[in-house]
């Protein structure tokens, strides 16, 4: 089985379209999304019309946020105002979706959630080697894939980082795996990120994929955007 896991789009449609079209270049049996869906940039309803084809689709932090306003007080003065002014463009509808989003999933030796596998609905995030480690206490399969930090990463339980953009998984390891950004990556590579996992060969790849970075800029300048958000995407910081 070959998967295909993205998570954080952010509302970058030219950077999900892209990755989409990258998706269908390839043979991939499931697409997986693990969530924040929308926040930071100005395309919430593309963002959320192309999920929606997806097989598995989970809540992010910013996705909880449209409706919960104490979240949102606790948010960045960035995220809060993308969020604010997400909540105005989206429909009823959209909203209901974004609501409804499960916080985990499984799928035999794979666990997805959007945080940390600890407490997916508590936002957790995963910053140290010690956090890690921890988080593997709270998933009995093989596998759990995360984002939320927008950081390209894999941790193993035996404390191991590992950097690697193609990955052959062991059977006696077990795997935390950062898939990375596809709308606002934060590992200095401004390029969309996702992973493909083939469980048969059990390889492991992260993928970066160009985009238009100016078309989504362009977008955010139109909509009166924070300039910091605008200018990150370009520095993937
Ligand atoms: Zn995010």
């Amino acid at each position: 089985m070959i998967y295909a896991i993205v998570s954080d789009i952010h509302a970058n449609a030219a950077a999900f379209n892209a990755v989409l079209d990258d998706i269908e270049s390839r043979k991939v049996d499931r697409k997986i999304c693990l969530g924040d869906i929308v926040g930071y940039c100005a395309d919430p309803n593309e963002s959320i019309a192309a999920v929606k084809v997806f097989d598995t689709v989970l809540m992010g932090n910013h996705d909880y946020a449209i409706h919960d306003t104490v979240l949102v007080e606790k948010f960045n003065f960035h995220a809060r105002l993308a969020i604010e002014w997400t909540c105005e463009k989206l429909t009823p509808a959209d909203k209901e979706y974004l609501a409804n989003l499960p916080l985990k999933a499984e799928d035999g030796e794979l666990t997805f959630v959007h945080a940390t596998p600890r407490d997916p609905g508590d936002w957790g995030y995963i910053i140290n080697i010690d956090d890690a480690l921890d988080a593997f206490n709270y998933f009995s399969n093989n596998i759990c894939f995360l984002g939320h930090t927008h950081n390209p990463l894999v941790v193993t339980d035996k404390g191991h980082v590992l950097l690697d953009k193609k990955l052959h998984l062991k059977d006696d390891t077990r795997y935390l795996v950062n898939v990375g950004s596809v709308g606002q990556p934060r590992d200095g590579d401004p390029r969309a990120c996702y992973v493909i996992y083939d469980s048969d060969k059990r390889i492991l790849e992260f993928v970066r994929v160009n985009y238009n970075i100016g078309q989504t800029q362009s977008r955010m300048i139109k909509a009166k955007f924070q300039p910091f958000l605008i200018h990150r995407l370009a520095e993937g910081r």
